[in-house]
């Protein structure tokens, strides 16, 4: 009989690995005690970003750190008593942001994203693409007439990889957005990036065509991987015991319980972070805006408009602070004076970061038949597509489309 490969975490991240395996042809389970983008897939900005290509951490983001975390409300939080946890993670988010390092990452991102529309259209189809697809753009705009520090920094970054971006000034500006409040006049339209219209909705269709594919998918909680003689696995679940010699982890944040028994102690942490979505919002912008003096972005989304950013740094298990959520709304009157939107629906993910903004995918070095793909922080919605397709030409044994080296866990053991 056939052996059974099994992926476990029904996000964008597993399910973009399952669908092409079981595409080609393979038995595949995917487990999650979730339903389908019950995770951070559900209820992301939606951005599509390929062409943004700058990681998280950069060059003088230390000194503005102090402020950020002296501001309880602020776009970066780290909860006094999970500090002592978070710690080693953060300085390796630091010392990511140092400018050669930078660069490097910030090409082996421009590797696994640069195609992300493709993967997402062979993934989805070119009905489902354009149901859930919109490839207008995206502009970010600042409080500041200038160009600041940081925003030099990104146009450097793209420069180098030749991204085409467009200056828009008061009167572009008004006229892309109209209503937009009178501060802002500076913006930079990055015409190759895009959204979705609802990432929830789309990740759920890859899980119905994965089951047309013929896979299979077990709401069961993965509770440890057991290795067996021979290079297989055994996965112990709340309710049974599954046999492969193929296991995948796409567990999102909640991927380090299960992967750190086994030693391989990666420096996964979540980004908490959360939305605000205005179900009767009066203005509906053809593009997504990244108000990057806050932090925070505005796409519109089927049924409304969706406000999304902030990160909290405070573990998995921390209740969510709501308040983070429904500040989102004073940020987005200050982009949108006359906005009115109904009553607001509020939402905690967790994004699963790595410090230097790469996931990690492919083989776990040391564990033969044990995969991994998991740890795309801010860029799941963009890498997961490209990610998953990664991992499953490394099963199928086909040659893999970009370099799998700079994603490998190896760089943390
Ligand atoms: C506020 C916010 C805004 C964001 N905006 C964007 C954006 O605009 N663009 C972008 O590209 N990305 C964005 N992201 C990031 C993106 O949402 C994530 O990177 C992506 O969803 C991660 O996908 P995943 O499949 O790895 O994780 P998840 O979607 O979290 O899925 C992991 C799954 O694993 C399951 N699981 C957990 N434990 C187990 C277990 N023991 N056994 C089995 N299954 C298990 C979970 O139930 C869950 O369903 C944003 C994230 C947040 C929070």
């Amino acid at each position: 009989m056939e052996d059974r490969i099994i992926v476990l975490g029904a996000g964008v991240a597993g399910l973009a690995a399952a669908l092409p395996l079981a595409r080609a042809g393979r038995t595949v389970t995917v487990i999650d005690p979730l339903p389908p983008a019950g995770g951070s897939s559900f209820g992301n900005a939606g951005l599509l970003s390929p062409d943004t290509s700058v990681p998280v951490a950069l060059p003088g983001m230390l000194r503005k750190v102090p402020g950020w975390l002296s501001d309880p409300m602020g776009p970066l939080v780290v909860r006094p008593g999970y500090f002592p946890r978070a710690l080693p993670w953060l300085l390796r988010w630091i010392r990511a942001g140092r400018m050669d390092r930078a660069l490097v990452l910030s090409q082996s991102m421009r590797a696994l994203h640069g195609a992300s529309f493709a993967h997402w259209r062979d993934l989805l189809g070119p009905d489902g693409f354009a149901e859930f697809i919109r490839r207008n753009g995206q502009v970010q705009v600042w409080d500041q007439a200038e160009e600041t520090p940081a925003a030099a920094l990104e146009r450097s970054f793209r420069a180098r990889q030749g991204i085409p971006t467009e200056v828009l000034g008061a009167p572009e500006l008004r006229e892309m957005f109209p209503g937009i409040a009178a501060r802002i006049s500076r913006g930079v339209l990055i015409p190759g990036n895009g959204h979705t219209v609802n990432p929830g909705r789309m990740v759920r269709r890859l899980a119905e065509l994965f089951l047309a594919a013929g896979g299979e998918i077990r709401a069961e909680r993965a509770l440890k991987l057991i290795p067996r003689e021979g290079a297989r696995w055994m996965v112990m679940t709340n309710i049974a015991n599954h046999e492969t010699g193929t296991l995948v982890v796409a567990g999102g944040a909640w991927s380090g319980s299960l992967i750190a028994p086994l030693g391989l102690r990666l420096p996964l942490e979540t980004e908490r972070g959360y939305h605000l979505f205005l179900p009767d919002a009066n203005i509906t912008p053809d593009a997504p805006l990244l108000y990057k003096s806050r932090s925070f972005s505005l796409t519109p989304m089927e049924g409304g408009l969706r406000a999304a950013g902030t990160v909290e740094i405070a573990g998995l298990d921390a209740v969510p602070d709501e308040r983070r959520a429904e500040r989102l709304l004073a940020h987005v009157r200050t982009l949108f004076p006359a906005i009115e939107g109904g009553t607001p629906r509020l939402w905690m993910g967790h994004r699963p970061s790595t410090p230097d903004s790469l996931p990690v995918l492919g083989p776990a070095p040391g564990h033969p038949g044990l995969h991994l793909c998991l740890g795309h922080g801010h860029f799941g919605m963009t890498g997961g597509p490209p990610s998953g397709r990664l991992v499953a030409d490394l099963i199928l044994g086909a040659t893999p489309r970009i370099d799998a080296a700079p994603y490998s866990a190896r760089r943390f053991l």
